[in-house]
């Protein structure tokens, strides 16, 4: 019976601890396939180009939205940050739910464009412990920091806008409530016209032989 793919947009905070959970969630189960970016900004250490970002040029970022290569992209801090449209298309055909590990605006634009994905909000459980952990990071300038927490204080006054909340304050409880939540989704007949469609079919088949 052929599944649809679900596209799964995750937010939250720079510093919520999304990427490590994003991880260990792809690690767990093979139901997950993960959008990989494209940035203007430049590599952190150990960031490697095609694995955790395509890094580009701001012209060849343009150049893309041009050709409509982006299913939706945004400027945060300062840089260009942009889905690739053929992976999230190729993958979501195979059934795979996509995960898009982005930023409210363009969290936003996703649920305009593609009703039925599902959008997660990840935070941390306190506005203390955020700060904790952008400083505990140690990548980031000191200027860098501030800047994401008073971005982090405007992104906290679209959480409302998600289908879900998810407090990460244990990785392993909510990699199991993420998948918990893509499975539910997956359920809502809204999210599987494929599987209605194959099933009535199947019935009118019967009902045919049946005459
Ligand atoms: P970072 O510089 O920390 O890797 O990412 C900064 C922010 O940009 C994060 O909130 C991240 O989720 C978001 N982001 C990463 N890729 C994309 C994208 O393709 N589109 C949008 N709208 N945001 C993105």
């Amino acid at each position: 019976m052929e599944k649809d793919g679900l596209l799964i947009v995750i937010s939250g905070f720079s510093g919520a601890g999304k990427g490590t959970l994003v991880k260990a969630l792809l690690q767990r189960y093979d139901d997950y396939a993960l959008s990989i970016s494209m940035t203007t900004r430049a590599s952190r250490e150990g960031e490697r180009d095609g694995v955790e970002y395509f890094f580009t040029t701001k012209d060849k970022f343009e150049e893309t939205i041009e050709r409509d290569g982006l299913i939706e992209y945004a400027s945060y801090c300062g840089n260009y940050y942009g889905t690739p449209r053929a992976y999230v298309e190729e993958q979501m055909a195979h059934g795979k739910n996509v995960i898009l590990e982005i930023e409210i605006q363009g969290a936003l634009k996703i649920k305009e464009k593609f009703p039925e994905s599902l959008l997660i909000f990840v935070t941390p459980p306190s506005a203390a412990e955020l700060k904790r952990r952008l400083e505990g990071r140690g990548t980031e300038s000191a200027e860098m920091i501030a800047r994401r927490l008073a971005r982090a204080a405007e992104e906290s006054e679209g959480m409302g806008a998600y289908d879900y909340i998810v407090v990460n304050d244990n990785l392993e409880a909510c990699v199991e409530e993420l998948h918990g939540l893509a499975d539910a989704a997956r359920r809502a007949p809204v999210r599987s016209q494929k599987l209605m469609r194959e099933i009535r079919e199947e019935l009118q088949g019967f009902r045919k032989g049946a005459d």
